[in-house]
C-alpha cells in the first residue's frame, strides 16, 4: 500500500509519517498543495491524507483536481475546521472520509485503515498466487497453508508483485513502489530482498513463484514459463 501525505505543518505530518511507516505502509509527503497535486497526478496512491489549508494549493482545490483526474486513491481530509458546512462541501468534491484536528493519532489509524479495506477499490484484499495467499489487511502470509514471517520491507515487496503477478517488473518500477521517495541507497536493495523473499517463500517448494526475467526484472507467477 503506498500512501501520500499533504500536510504543510512539519511536526504534524512527521508524525503521522513515521507512524504510518511503523504500520508498514510506504508513504510519500508533500508540504504544499502543488506539489502534494503533482505527486498525486504522477504516482498511483492507495490513499491520499489531505489538509484542506495548504500553501500553494488549496486541500479542496486540489481534491477537486483528483476528482476530474479520476484518481482512484480514497481521500482522508484533515482539516481544522469544524462546521457541517465544510463537510457536505468535502464529501461533495469527493473526500472519502474527514478528521478534524486536532486528532487522536489511533483514530486516524483506524480510519485509514477502514478507507484501505472498504470496496470499491481495484483492489481485493485477499491476493492468491498458486498456493501463495496474501491478506492485505492483516499482512499475513502463507504457502500451502503455512504462515511465513516477513519483515515490512519483505512484505510489501511480495505484496507488489503479487499485485502484479504475471507481470514484469523492473527494478525501477519495485523501486519506485516499495520504498517510498525518502530511500536514497543501493541500487542492488531490489535484489537483496529478492533474495530474502525467496528464501522465505520458495526454498521449501518444488514450485518457484518469484523468477527472474533476464534483463527486464522480476515477475511472480506460478505459471510453467512466463
Ligand atoms: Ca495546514
Amino acid at each position: 500500500m503506498r500512501l501520500l501525505l499533504i500536510e504543510d505543518e512539519l511536526k504534524v505530518a512527521d508524525v503521522i509519517v513515521r507512524g504510518l511507516r511503523a504500520e508498514r505502509f510506504a508513504v510519500d509527503v508533500a508540504h504544499d498543495g502543488i506539489t502534494g497535486w503533482q505527486m498525486a497526478s504522477t504516482v498511483e496512491y492507495d490513499l491520499i491524507i489531505l489538509d484542506l489549508m495548504l500553501p500553494g494549493l488549496s486541500g479542496t482545490e486540489v481534491l477537486k483536481r483528483l476528482q476530474r483526474a479520476g484518481s482512484s486513491a480514497a481521500v482522508l481530509v484533515l482539516t481544522a475546521r469544524d462546521s457541517i458546512g465544510d463537510k457536505v462541501t468535502q464529501f461533495e468534491a469527493g473526500a472519502d472520509d474527514y478528521l478534524t484536528k486536532p486528532f487522536a493519532y489511533a483514530e486516524l489509524i483506524v480510519r485509514i485503515k477502514a478507507l484501505l479495506r472498504r470496496p470499491p477499490t481495484s483492489h481485493t484484499y485477499i491476493v492468491r498466487v498458486g498456493d501463495l495467499e496474501l491478506d492485505r489487511l492483516t499482512q499475513k502470509v502463507r504457502r500451502a497453508g503455512r504462515r511465513i514471517d516477513l519483515t515490512a520491507k519483505e512484505y510489501a515487496l511480495l505484496e507488489y508483485l503479487a499485485a502484479n503477478a504475471g507481470r514484469v517488473l523492473t527494478r525501477t518500477m519495485i523501486m519506485e513502489h516499495v520504498w517510498d521517495e525518502s530511500f536514497e541507497g543501493l541500487t542492488n536493495i531490489v535484489d537483496v530482498y529478492v533474495r530474502h523473499l525467496r528464501a522465505k517463500v520458495d526454498e521449501a517448494h518444488e514450485t518457484k513463484l518469484i523468477r527472474t526475467v533476464r534483463g527486464a526484472g522480476y515477475c511472480l507467477t506460478d505459471e510453467a514459463d512466463p
